[in-house]
């Protein structure tokens, strides 16, 4: 079974409309040191984080609803690794995202 994690929001600081979405089972604040390493150009500082459980398909879900705002994979001039799940959205704060999120999910109904 699809067991308990941590769905992130990392914002980049070159643009605060690019955000990368993502899930760990670790806590975030670990899963943004490791990008920052990797990938410095994109300066991502935590946006955003909650706890759930089956945090496989809740990330599957969160990017399905995003899918008309995922910036197309592209190779890293910086790091020279291929960015996926990069997503671009307003510049808004944490219950601005929430409410994106929930207001694409009630189209499902
Ligand atoms: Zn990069």
């Amino acid at each position: 079974m699809d067991g308990v994690g941590y769905i992130y929001i990392l914002e980049s600081s070159s643009s605060v409309h690019i955000k990368k979405i993502g899930y760990t089972r670790r806590h975030p604040d670990i899963r943004l040191k490791e990008w920052q390493i990797s990938c410095p150009s994109m300066e991502f500082r935590l946006r955003s984080w909650f706890k759930c459980t089956h945090v496989k398909e809740t990330e599957r879900l969160t990017h399905w609803i995003l899918a008309t705002r995922k910036l197309r994979t592209h190779t890293c001039a910086d790091c020279k690794r291929r960015h996926r799940e990069l997503f671009v959205l307003p510049e808004t704060n944490d219950t601005g995202l929430t409410v994106a999120l929930l207001a694409n999910l009630s189209l499902l109904n």
